[in-house]
């Protein structure tokens, strides 16, 4: 791999990213006071960016360098833990194994890990939940470890299914505890166990524009009194997706932030 390593930050030599990338760069990252800059080829370079320095470096397998770097998430009563870090979860805690891949969901999200631990702050046993948008499966997978008797997951991602309905099996969540589903709101959803489609329990970690737009459907989703824990809002936004909680009538509405992300609670 060849990395061409110029003094300075993207602030500092702002000017000078243009260049970089006229001259061939394939990607450009800021690093420990360098601005490393990715390369196929050695090239003659202007004279504004000669002051750096051509490296040949080994290959990084940034795939197992983001593994290596993985560790336990505590969620409320919950830790979520890749594969092989079983061992590391704390007695008490109810362990929740998500392998990290192709859906969104591994818990190291603030906004997945603000709606599990919202979650545990319930009384799930024997409740249904409904889970929008489900990526891994990592709430409904979450809801059933936390006793629920029921938890159904959509995504309209078909790849995210067969995802979420192995990492159930990982953590042998007992059959038809979990079921997962191509779709979203508004679809037919399995009436096996949810006869009528309203749950005791709904969590969607989407954004801000779409819960504005589904705020009505997840009042017909919803038993009267039931959690609704909304995340994958930003900040900025919340404004937004508190005016649609009441103009629906949902009320007890609270916020909880972790950085740029909030979570939003409200009962039907
Ligand atoms: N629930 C997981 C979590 O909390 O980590 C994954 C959340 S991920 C941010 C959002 C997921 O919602 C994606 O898997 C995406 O495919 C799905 N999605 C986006 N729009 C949707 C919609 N209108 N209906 C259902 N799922 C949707």
């Amino acid at each position: 791999m060849l990395v061409y390593h110029l003094p300075g930050t993207f602030e500092t030599r702002e000017d000078h990213l243009d260049l970089l990338w006229e001259a061939g760069a394939t990607g450009l990252e800021e690093r420990a006071g360098l601005i490393r800059a990715y390369f196929d080829e050695e090239t003659e370079l202007p004279p504004l960016i000669r002051d750096g320095e051509w490296r040949q470096e080994a290959d990084q397998d940034w795939l197992a360098e983001f593994k290596a770097n993985l560790r336990p998430v505590q969620a409320g009563r919950v830790t979520i833990v890749p594969p092989w870090l079983r061992a590391e979860i704390p007695a008490g805690q109810v362990g929740l194994v998500i392998e990290p891949g192709m859906a969104f969901g591994t818990g190291h999200h603030a906004t997945t890990r603000m709606a599990v631990e919202a979650l545990s702050d319930l009384k799930l046993d024997g409740q249904t939940i409904l889970d929008v948008g489900t990526g891994s499966g990592v709430l409904a997978i979450a809801g059933a470890l936390l006793g629920a008797e029921y938890a159904l997951g959509v995504d309209i991602d078909p790849i995210t299914i067969p995802i979420a309905e192995e990492n159930a099996r990982d953590n042998a969540v007992p059959e038809g505890r979990t079921a997962f589903m191509v779709g979203t709101l508004g679809d037919d959803l399995p009436g096996d166990v949810v006869a009528d489609g309203v749950f005791d329990v709904l969590v969607a970690n989407l954004y801000a524009e779409l819960h504005d737009l589904l705020v009505g459907a997840y009042v017909g989703h919803l038993r009267p009194g039931g959690p609704l824990i909304l995340t994958g809002i930003l900040t900025g936004k919340l404004p937004l997706v508190q005016g649609a909680l009441d103009r629906e009538g949902f009320t007890d509405v609270q916020v909880r932030t972790d950085g740029e992300w909030a979570l939003v609670t409200a009962r039907a």
